[in-house]
Protein backbone atom coordinates (compact mmCIF):
# COMPACT_ATOMS: atom_id res chain seq x y z
CA UNK A 1 0.00 0.00 0.00
CA UNK A 2 0.98 3.59 -0.76
CA UNK A 3 1.75 5.88 1.69
CA UNK A 4 -0.53 8.05 2.49
CA UNK A 5 -0.20 12.18 1.51
CA UNK A 6 -0.94 14.41 3.78
CA UNK A 7 -2.57 17.03 1.45
CA UNK A 8 -6.42 17.16 1.25
CA UNK A 9 -6.30 17.58 -2.44
CA UNK A 10 -3.98 14.64 -3.06
CA UNK A 11 -6.43 13.92 -5.88
CA UNK A 12 -5.98 17.25 -7.06
CA UNK A 13 -2.15 17.06 -7.14
CA UNK A 14 -2.10 13.28 -8.98
CA UNK A 15 -5.04 13.29 -10.88
CA UNK A 16 -5.61 15.14 -14.82
CA UNK A 17 -8.60 16.51 -14.52
CA UNK A 18 -10.40 18.32 -17.47
CA UNK A 19 -12.34 21.38 -16.85
CA UNK A 20 -15.20 23.44 -18.80
CA UNK A 21 -13.29 26.52 -20.75
CA UNK A 22 -16.43 28.31 -19.22
CA UNK A 23 -15.24 27.38 -15.50
CA UNK A 24 -11.91 28.90 -16.16
CA UNK A 25 -11.84 32.19 -17.98
CA UNK A 26 -12.85 35.24 -16.52
CA UNK A 27 -15.83 38.16 -17.50
CA UNK A 28 -13.30 39.96 -19.35
CA UNK A 29 -11.95 37.02 -21.16
CA UNK A 30 -15.59 35.91 -22.11
CA UNK A 31 -16.35 39.07 -23.63
CA UNK A 32 -13.34 39.02 -25.54
CA UNK A 33 -14.61 35.23 -26.56
CA UNK A 34 -17.62 37.09 -27.82
CA UNK A 35 -15.73 39.47 -29.49
CA UNK A 36 -13.80 37.12 -31.07
CA UNK A 37 -16.90 35.05 -32.78
CA UNK A 38 -18.06 38.62 -33.98
CA UNK A 39 -15.11 38.73 -36.37
CA UNK A 40 -14.70 35.45 -37.05
CA UNK A 41 -18.69 35.52 -38.27
CA UNK A 42 -17.69 37.73 -40.75
CA UNK A 43 -14.55 36.21 -41.88
CA UNK A 44 -16.62 32.69 -42.43
CA UNK A 45 -19.36 34.94 -44.78
CA UNK A 46 -16.54 36.63 -46.75
CA UNK A 47 -14.56 33.42 -47.43
CA UNK A 48 -16.82 30.99 -48.77
CA UNK A 49 -13.78 29.27 -51.26
CA UNK A 50 -10.12 29.33 -51.06
CA UNK A 51 -10.05 31.71 -53.14
CA UNK A 52 -12.07 34.38 -51.33
CA UNK A 53 -10.47 32.92 -48.25
CA UNK A 54 -7.37 34.52 -49.95
CA UNK A 55 -8.60 37.35 -50.76
CA UNK A 56 -10.07 38.47 -47.33
CA UNK A 57 -7.27 37.12 -45.24
CA UNK A 58 -4.93 39.52 -47.42
CA UNK A 59 -7.31 42.61 -47.09
CA UNK A 60 -6.68 42.56 -43.56
CA UNK A 61 -3.14 41.78 -43.51
CA UNK A 62 -2.71 44.52 -45.56
CA UNK A 63 -4.41 46.52 -43.27
CA UNK A 64 -2.33 44.98 -40.26
CA UNK A 65 0.92 46.28 -42.49
CA UNK A 66 1.77 43.24 -44.26
CA UNK A 67 3.72 43.87 -47.71
CA UNK A 68 3.87 41.99 -50.44
CA UNK A 69 7.19 39.51 -50.44
CA UNK A 70 9.41 39.89 -53.67
CA UNK A 71 12.47 36.78 -53.47
CA UNK A 72 15.56 39.28 -52.97
CA UNK A 73 13.93 41.86 -50.70
CA UNK A 74 15.55 42.90 -47.89
CA UNK A 75 14.00 41.99 -44.51
CA UNK A 76 14.56 43.02 -40.70
CA UNK A 77 13.17 41.33 -37.75
CA UNK A 78 9.76 42.88 -37.43
CA UNK A 79 9.01 43.47 -41.23
CA UNK A 80 5.46 41.98 -41.99
CA UNK A 81 5.50 40.12 -45.63
CA UNK A 82 2.80 38.10 -47.16
CA UNK A 83 2.86 35.78 -50.68
CA UNK A 84 -0.19 34.52 -52.62
CA UNK A 85 0.38 31.24 -53.89
CA UNK A 86 -2.44 31.43 -57.86
CA UNK A 87 -4.51 33.12 -55.55
CA UNK A 88 -5.28 29.71 -54.12
CA UNK A 89 -3.25 29.61 -51.11
CA UNK A 90 -1.27 32.17 -48.50
CA UNK A 91 1.70 32.31 -46.67
CA UNK A 92 2.68 35.40 -44.58
CA UNK A 93 5.68 35.75 -41.95
CA UNK A 94 6.70 38.34 -39.51
CA UNK A 95 10.29 38.48 -39.37
CA UNK A 96 11.90 37.57 -35.68
CA UNK A 97 14.94 39.07 -33.83
CA UNK A 98 16.65 35.60 -34.16
CA UNK A 99 18.33 34.16 -37.04
CA UNK A 100 16.13 31.72 -38.97
CA UNK A 101 19.33 29.11 -38.36
CA UNK A 102 17.43 28.84 -34.88
CA UNK A 103 14.59 27.87 -36.78
CA UNK A 104 10.70 29.35 -37.30
CA UNK A 105 7.68 28.84 -35.64
CA UNK A 106 5.25 27.70 -38.36
CA UNK A 107 1.49 27.06 -38.56
CA UNK A 108 -0.51 25.44 -41.17
CA UNK A 109 -4.10 25.19 -42.05
CA UNK A 110 -6.19 24.69 -45.01
CA UNK A 111 -8.72 26.72 -46.63
CA UNK A 112 -10.64 24.72 -49.25
CA UNK A 113 -13.86 23.08 -47.60
CA UNK A 114 -15.76 20.31 -48.98
CA UNK A 115 -18.38 21.10 -52.05
CA UNK A 116 -19.95 20.59 -55.35
CA UNK A 117 -17.58 21.82 -58.38
CA UNK A 118 -19.07 22.30 -61.41
CA UNK A 119 -18.20 20.15 -64.05
CA UNK A 120 -16.45 21.66 -67.30
CA UNK A 121 -19.27 20.88 -69.65
CA UNK A 122 -22.14 21.44 -67.15
CA UNK A 123 -24.57 22.86 -68.30
CA UNK A 124 -28.01 21.22 -70.00
CA UNK A 125 -31.61 21.10 -70.19
CA UNK A 126 -33.95 18.43 -69.27
CA UNK A 127 -38.08 18.54 -69.81
CA UNK A 128 -37.60 22.26 -70.23
CA UNK A 129 -35.80 22.75 -66.97
CA UNK A 130 -31.54 23.71 -67.05
CA UNK A 131 -29.13 22.29 -64.63
CA UNK A 132 -25.46 22.51 -63.93
CA UNK A 133 -23.49 19.13 -63.70
CA UNK A 134 -21.41 19.13 -60.59
CA UNK A 135 -18.46 16.56 -58.99
CA UNK A 136 -18.30 16.68 -55.69
CA UNK A 137 -14.81 17.67 -53.96
CA UNK A 138 -13.94 16.04 -50.67
CA UNK A 139 -15.50 13.92 -48.14
CA UNK A 140 -19.37 14.89 -47.87
CA UNK A 141 -22.59 13.00 -47.14
CA UNK A 142 -24.17 13.44 -50.61
CA UNK A 143 -27.52 13.82 -49.13
CA UNK A 144 -27.17 16.42 -47.36
CA UNK A 145 -26.49 18.77 -50.18
CA UNK A 146 -30.06 18.26 -51.55
CA UNK A 147 -32.79 20.73 -50.72
CA UNK A 148 -30.47 23.41 -49.19
CA UNK A 149 -29.84 26.80 -50.80
CA UNK A 150 -27.07 26.75 -52.70
CA UNK A 151 -24.87 29.81 -53.94
CA UNK A 152 -22.27 29.74 -57.66
CA UNK A 153 -18.58 31.49 -56.20
CA UNK A 154 -15.23 30.94 -58.15
CA UNK A 155 -14.04 32.32 -61.83
CA UNK A 156 -14.17 31.77 -65.37
CA UNK A 157 -10.77 32.26 -67.28
CA UNK A 158 -11.17 33.62 -70.50
CA UNK A 159 -9.17 32.36 -73.37
CA UNK A 160 -7.96 35.89 -73.54
CA UNK A 161 -6.17 35.69 -70.25
CA UNK A 162 -9.14 37.75 -68.74
CA UNK A 163 -10.21 36.44 -64.90
CA UNK A 164 -14.34 37.05 -64.19
CA UNK A 165 -15.43 36.51 -60.98
CA UNK A 166 -18.78 34.40 -60.07
CA UNK A 167 -20.42 35.47 -57.64
CA UNK A 168 -24.00 34.48 -57.41
CA UNK A 169 -26.43 33.97 -54.23
CA UNK A 170 -24.48 36.02 -51.62
CA UNK A 171 -25.88 39.07 -52.01
CA UNK A 172 -29.53 38.93 -50.34
CA UNK A 173 -30.84 40.43 -53.25
CA UNK A 174 -29.43 37.09 -55.34
CA UNK A 175 -31.23 34.12 -56.57
CA UNK A 176 -29.80 30.64 -55.15
CA UNK A 177 -29.78 27.18 -56.29
CA UNK A 178 -30.99 23.94 -55.21
CA UNK A 179 -30.09 19.96 -55.99
CA UNK A 180 -33.84 18.51 -55.53
CA UNK A 181 -35.06 15.27 -53.47
CA UNK A 182 -37.68 12.71 -54.22
CA UNK A 183 -40.98 13.58 -52.76
CA UNK A 184 -41.32 10.61 -49.09
CA UNK A 185 -44.59 9.82 -51.19
CA UNK A 186 -42.75 7.95 -53.78
CA UNK A 187 -39.68 7.27 -52.06
CA UNK A 188 -40.17 3.97 -51.24
CA UNK A 189 -37.33 1.94 -53.49
CA UNK A 190 -35.57 4.98 -52.64
CA UNK A 191 -35.43 4.73 -48.77
CA UNK A 192 -34.62 0.90 -49.42
CA UNK A 193 -31.41 1.86 -50.43
CA UNK A 194 -27.34 2.45 -48.93
CA UNK A 195 -27.77 6.51 -47.54
CA UNK A 196 -24.21 6.66 -49.90
CA UNK A 197 -26.55 5.17 -52.75
CA UNK A 198 -29.57 7.84 -51.93
CA UNK A 199 -28.03 10.64 -53.70
CA UNK A 200 -25.66 8.96 -56.77
CA UNK A 201 -22.86 11.67 -57.91
CA UNK A 202 -24.64 12.08 -60.93
CA UNK A 203 -27.80 13.22 -59.18
CA UNK A 204 -26.11 16.34 -57.70
CA UNK A 205 -27.55 18.71 -60.44
CA UNK A 206 -28.09 21.84 -59.92
CA UNK A 207 -31.49 23.23 -60.40
CA UNK A 208 -30.71 26.86 -62.71
CA UNK A 209 -33.74 27.85 -64.51
CA UNK A 210 -36.83 27.30 -66.01
CA UNK A 211 -38.10 30.03 -67.93
CA UNK A 212 -38.30 28.95 -71.76
CA UNK A 213 -35.89 31.82 -73.96
CA UNK A 214 -38.56 34.00 -76.09
CA UNK A 215 -38.22 32.13 -79.61
CA UNK A 216 -39.41 28.94 -81.24
CA UNK A 217 -35.52 26.94 -81.20
CA UNK A 218 -34.54 24.39 -79.52
CA UNK A 219 -33.17 23.92 -75.58
CA UNK A 220 -34.85 27.57 -75.01
CA UNK A 221 -34.28 27.20 -71.24
CA UNK A 222 -30.75 26.87 -71.43
CA UNK A 223 -30.32 29.05 -73.95
CA UNK A 224 -32.05 31.22 -71.75
CA UNK A 225 -30.36 30.67 -69.06
CA UNK A 226 -26.76 30.88 -71.12
CA UNK A 227 -28.14 34.56 -72.17
CA UNK A 228 -28.64 35.59 -68.85
CA UNK A 229 -24.95 34.37 -67.60
CA UNK A 230 -23.48 36.41 -70.65
CA UNK A 231 -25.07 39.65 -69.86
CA UNK A 232 -24.20 39.30 -66.43
CA UNK A 233 -20.68 37.94 -67.10
CA UNK A 234 -20.04 38.01 -70.33
CA UNK A 235 -19.41 34.60 -70.72
CA UNK A 236 -20.24 31.65 -73.47
CA UNK A 237 -21.01 28.21 -72.93
CA UNK A 238 -17.50 27.44 -73.88
CA UNK A 239 -15.81 29.63 -71.21
CA UNK A 240 -16.97 26.79 -68.80
CA UNK A 241 -13.86 24.54 -69.79
CA UNK A 242 -11.48 26.57 -68.01
CA UNK A 243 -13.64 27.46 -65.09
CA UNK A 244 -13.80 26.83 -61.44
CA UNK A 245 -17.29 27.62 -60.26
CA UNK A 246 -17.75 26.13 -56.79
CA UNK A 247 -21.55 25.53 -55.19
CA UNK A 248 -21.61 26.09 -51.82
CA UNK A 249 -24.16 26.10 -49.08
CA UNK A 250 -26.42 29.57 -49.01
CA UNK A 251 -25.96 29.68 -45.27
CA UNK A 252 -25.30 32.86 -43.29
CA UNK A 253 -22.76 32.02 -40.15
CA UNK A 254 -25.25 32.68 -37.12
CA UNK A 255 -24.83 32.15 -33.30
CA UNK A 256 -26.44 28.64 -32.12
CA UNK A 257 -28.56 27.52 -28.85
CA UNK A 258 -30.27 29.79 -26.87
CA UNK A 259 -26.88 31.05 -24.92
CA UNK A 260 -25.05 32.27 -28.21
CA UNK A 261 -22.16 30.06 -27.05
CA UNK A 262 -21.78 28.46 -30.36
CA UNK A 263 -21.62 29.23 -34.27
CA UNK A 264 -23.48 27.39 -37.09
CA UNK A 265 -21.65 27.84 -40.73
CA UNK A 266 -20.22 26.62 -43.68
CA UNK A 267 -16.44 25.75 -44.21
CA UNK A 268 -15.68 25.63 -40.39
CA UNK A 269 -13.44 22.49 -41.25
CA UNK A 270 -10.77 24.85 -41.84
CA UNK A 271 -11.71 28.22 -41.76
CA UNK A 272 -11.93 28.46 -37.81
CA UNK A 273 -8.25 27.45 -37.54
CA UNK A 274 -7.39 29.57 -40.76
CA UNK A 275 -8.75 32.76 -39.09
CA UNK A 276 -7.24 31.58 -35.86
CA UNK A 277 -3.92 31.77 -37.27
CA UNK A 278 -4.61 34.87 -39.44
CA UNK A 279 -5.62 36.33 -36.10
CA UNK A 280 -2.22 35.33 -34.80
CA UNK A 281 0.21 36.21 -37.18
CA UNK A 282 -1.42 40.03 -37.09
CA UNK A 283 -1.18 40.37 -33.59
CA UNK A 284 1.99 39.10 -33.00
CA UNK A 285 4.51 41.74 -32.20
CA UNK A 286 8.20 41.70 -32.62
CA UNK A 287 8.53 37.79 -32.39
CA UNK A 288 11.77 36.57 -31.32
CA UNK A 289 11.29 33.36 -33.68
CA UNK A 290 10.14 34.10 -37.51
CA UNK A 291 6.21 33.49 -37.26
CA UNK A 292 5.35 31.91 -40.64
CA UNK A 293 1.87 31.49 -41.44
CA UNK A 294 0.42 29.44 -44.62
CA UNK A 295 -3.58 29.01 -45.54
CA UNK A 296 -3.20 26.01 -47.92
CA UNK A 297 -5.62 25.04 -50.55
CA UNK A 298 -6.51 21.37 -51.56
CA UNK A 299 -6.45 19.58 -47.78
CA UNK A 300 -9.97 17.40 -48.60
CA UNK A 301 -8.78 15.71 -51.34
CA UNK A 302 -4.97 15.18 -50.09
CA UNK A 303 -3.21 18.15 -50.34
CA UNK A 304 -1.71 17.53 -53.35
CA UNK A 305 -1.28 20.24 -56.40
CA UNK A 306 0.59 23.36 -56.61
CA UNK A 307 -1.71 25.36 -53.82
CA UNK A 308 -1.76 22.36 -51.32
CA UNK A 309 0.51 21.41 -48.40
CA UNK A 310 2.64 19.47 -50.60
CA UNK A 311 3.56 21.76 -53.21
CA UNK A 312 7.08 23.27 -53.21
CA UNK A 313 5.50 26.90 -53.09
CA UNK A 314 5.82 26.48 -49.44
CA UNK A 315 9.40 25.43 -49.21
CA UNK A 316 10.35 27.97 -52.26
CA UNK A 317 8.98 31.31 -49.36
CA UNK A 318 11.32 29.62 -46.79
CA UNK A 319 14.23 29.29 -48.75
CA UNK A 320 13.41 33.12 -50.04
CA UNK A 321 13.14 33.82 -46.45
CA UNK A 322 16.44 31.70 -45.23
CA UNK A 323 18.29 33.64 -48.28
CA UNK A 324 17.51 36.71 -47.39
CA UNK A 325 19.69 36.00 -44.17
CA UNK A 326 22.09 33.68 -45.75
CA UNK A 327 20.56 30.59 -43.86
CA UNK A 328 20.03 27.03 -45.38
CA UNK A 329 16.77 26.14 -45.87
CA UNK A 330 17.39 22.63 -44.16
CA UNK A 331 19.12 24.18 -41.33
CA UNK A 332 16.05 26.31 -41.02
CA UNK A 333 14.00 23.93 -41.11
CA UNK A 334 14.99 21.19 -38.72
CA UNK A 335 14.67 23.40 -35.87
CA UNK A 336 11.55 24.81 -36.63
CA UNK A 337 8.13 24.36 -34.67
CA UNK A 338 4.70 23.56 -37.10
CA UNK A 339 1.21 24.00 -35.26
CA UNK A 340 -0.41 22.13 -37.91
CA UNK A 341 -4.10 23.47 -36.82
CA UNK A 342 -7.01 21.39 -38.23
CA UNK A 343 -10.44 20.63 -36.80
CA UNK A 344 -11.04 17.75 -34.74
CA UNK A 345 -13.91 16.26 -33.73
CA UNK A 346 -15.83 17.31 -31.00
CA UNK A 347 -17.64 14.32 -28.99
CA UNK A 348 -21.50 14.19 -29.92
CA UNK A 349 -23.81 12.56 -27.58
CA UNK A 350 -26.27 11.79 -30.35
CA UNK A 351 -23.19 9.64 -31.79
CA UNK A 352 -21.62 8.21 -28.27
CA UNK A 353 -21.07 5.15 -30.11
CA UNK A 354 -17.84 6.06 -32.27
CA UNK A 355 -15.85 8.05 -29.58
CA UNK A 356 -13.69 7.05 -26.67
CA UNK A 357 -14.64 9.24 -23.96
CA UNK A 358 -11.15 9.40 -22.28
CA UNK A 359 -9.54 10.79 -25.34
CA UNK A 360 -12.41 12.80 -27.23
CA UNK A 361 -12.56 16.49 -27.80
CA UNK A 362 -15.32 18.09 -25.97
CA UNK A 363 -17.31 21.62 -27.12
CA UNK A 364 -15.81 24.56 -24.58
CA UNK A 365 -12.98 22.36 -23.47
CA UNK A 366 -10.69 24.57 -25.22
CA UNK A 367 -8.04 23.68 -28.11
CA UNK A 368 -7.85 20.51 -29.35
CA UNK A 369 -4.35 18.80 -29.78
CA UNK A 370 -3.62 15.17 -31.60
CA UNK A 371 -0.37 13.76 -30.72
CA UNK A 372 -1.52 11.59 -33.48
CA UNK A 373 -4.09 11.36 -36.10
CA UNK A 374 -4.48 8.94 -38.80
CA UNK A 375 -6.03 5.18 -39.39
CA UNK A 376 -6.34 2.02 -38.11
CA UNK A 377 -2.23 1.46 -36.55
CA UNK A 378 -1.91 5.09 -36.79
CA UNK A 379 -1.59 5.10 -40.40
CA UNK A 380 -0.94 8.63 -42.22
CA UNK A 381 -0.54 10.14 -39.39
CA UNK A 382 2.25 12.48 -38.40
CA UNK A 383 3.00 11.44 -34.22
CA UNK A 384 4.07 14.22 -32.61
CA UNK A 385 7.35 13.62 -30.26
CA UNK A 386 6.76 13.90 -26.56
CA UNK A 387 9.20 16.67 -26.26
CA UNK A 388 6.97 18.70 -28.85
CA UNK A 389 3.97 17.84 -27.28
CA UNK A 390 5.65 19.09 -23.96
CA UNK A 391 6.75 22.42 -25.20
CA UNK A 392 3.14 22.90 -26.48
CA UNK A 393 1.75 22.06 -22.87
CA UNK A 394 4.37 24.39 -21.73
CA UNK A 395 3.62 27.44 -23.81
CA UNK A 396 -0.40 26.77 -22.96
CA UNK A 397 0.29 26.54 -19.22
CA UNK A 398 2.13 30.10 -19.58
CA UNK A 399 -0.70 31.97 -21.49
CA UNK A 400 -3.61 30.48 -20.00
CA UNK A 401 -4.46 28.69 -23.09
CA UNK A 402 -7.54 26.65 -22.05
CA UNK A 403 -6.44 22.85 -23.87
CA UNK A 404 -7.89 19.12 -24.42
CA UNK A 405 -5.95 16.02 -25.63
CA UNK A 406 -7.77 14.14 -28.28
CA UNK A 407 -7.96 11.68 -31.36
CA UNK A 408 -10.29 10.85 -33.89
CA UNK A 409 -12.70 8.48 -33.31
CA UNK A 410 -12.37 5.09 -31.59
CA UNK A 411 -9.42 3.32 -32.52
CA UNK A 412 -10.73 0.76 -35.18
CA UNK A 413 -13.89 3.10 -36.12
CA UNK A 414 -12.34 4.84 -39.24
CA UNK A 415 -10.06 8.31 -38.83
CA UNK A 416 -8.53 10.69 -40.53
CA UNK A 417 -5.65 12.97 -41.50
CA UNK A 418 -4.42 16.88 -41.88
CA UNK A 419 -1.11 18.70 -43.48
CA UNK A 420 0.57 17.68 -40.21
CA UNK A 421 2.53 14.72 -42.03
CA UNK A 422 3.54 16.95 -44.76
CA UNK A 423 5.19 19.41 -42.49
CA UNK A 424 6.79 16.70 -40.90
CA UNK A 425 8.01 14.92 -43.91
CA UNK A 426 9.80 18.59 -44.35
CA UNK A 427 11.43 17.68 -40.53
CA UNK A 428 9.82 20.36 -39.04
CA UNK A 429 8.35 19.15 -35.44
CA UNK A 430 4.76 18.88 -35.71
CA UNK A 431 1.93 19.02 -33.55
CA UNK A 432 -1.96 18.53 -35.01
CA UNK A 433 -4.35 21.67 -32.88
CA UNK A 434 -7.58 22.58 -33.63
CA UNK A 435 -10.61 23.42 -32.92
CA UNK A 436 -13.50 20.42 -32.36
CA UNK A 437 -16.55 20.55 -34.68
CA UNK A 438 -20.00 19.02 -34.43
CA UNK A 439 -21.30 17.92 -37.74
CA UNK A 440 -17.92 17.79 -39.67
CA UNK A 441 -17.74 18.34 -43.68
CA UNK A 442 -21.84 18.71 -43.44
CA UNK A 443 -23.22 21.98 -45.27
CA UNK A 444 -23.47 23.66 -41.91
CA UNK A 445 -21.17 22.69 -39.64
CA UNK A 446 -21.25 23.84 -35.62
CA UNK A 447 -18.19 25.15 -33.02
CA UNK A 448 -17.89 26.44 -29.56
CA UNK A 449 -17.08 29.94 -29.41
CA UNK A 450 -15.10 29.49 -26.58
CA UNK A 451 -12.66 27.19 -28.56
CA UNK A 452 -12.20 29.23 -31.43
CA UNK A 453 -10.65 31.64 -28.96
CA UNK A 454 -8.96 29.17 -27.47
CA UNK A 455 -7.18 28.64 -30.98
CA UNK A 456 -6.40 31.60 -32.16
CA UNK A 457 -4.65 31.71 -28.01
CA UNK A 458 -2.63 28.62 -28.66
CA UNK A 459 -1.32 29.50 -32.02
CA UNK A 460 -0.29 33.08 -30.73
CA UNK A 461 1.36 31.47 -27.45
CA UNK A 462 3.77 29.44 -29.82
CA UNK A 463 4.33 32.19 -31.93
CA UNK A 464 5.29 34.26 -28.96
CA UNK A 465 7.19 31.67 -26.71
CA UNK A 466 8.68 29.42 -29.35
MN1 LIG B 1 -9.56 19.96 -42.11
MN1 LIG C 1 -11.95 18.18 -43.69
Amino acid sequence: MAEKKNAPDVREQLFYEQKNGYDLIDTTERLAVEAYGEDYKAFLDEAKTEREAVREAVRQAEGRGFKPFTPGMELKAGDRVYCVNRGKSLLLAVIGSRSLAEGATVAAAHIDSPRLDLKQVPLYEDTELAYFKTHYYGGIKKYQWVTIPLELHGVVALKNGEVVEVVIGKDPEDPCFVINDLLPHLAKDQMQKKPDELIPGERLNLLIGSQPYADEGKERVKLAVMSILNDRYGITEEDFLSAELEVVPGFQARDVGLDRSMIGGYGHDDRVCAYAELRAIMDVEDPQTTAVCILADKEEIGSMGTSGMRSAAFDTFMADLCAAEGVELRRCLERSLCVSADVCVAFDPNFPEVSEKRNSARMNYGLGIAKYTGSRGKGDSNDADAETVAKMRRFFAERNVVWQMTELGKVDQGGGGTVALYMADRNISTIDAGVPVLSMHAPWEVVGKLDCWMTYKGVKAAYELN
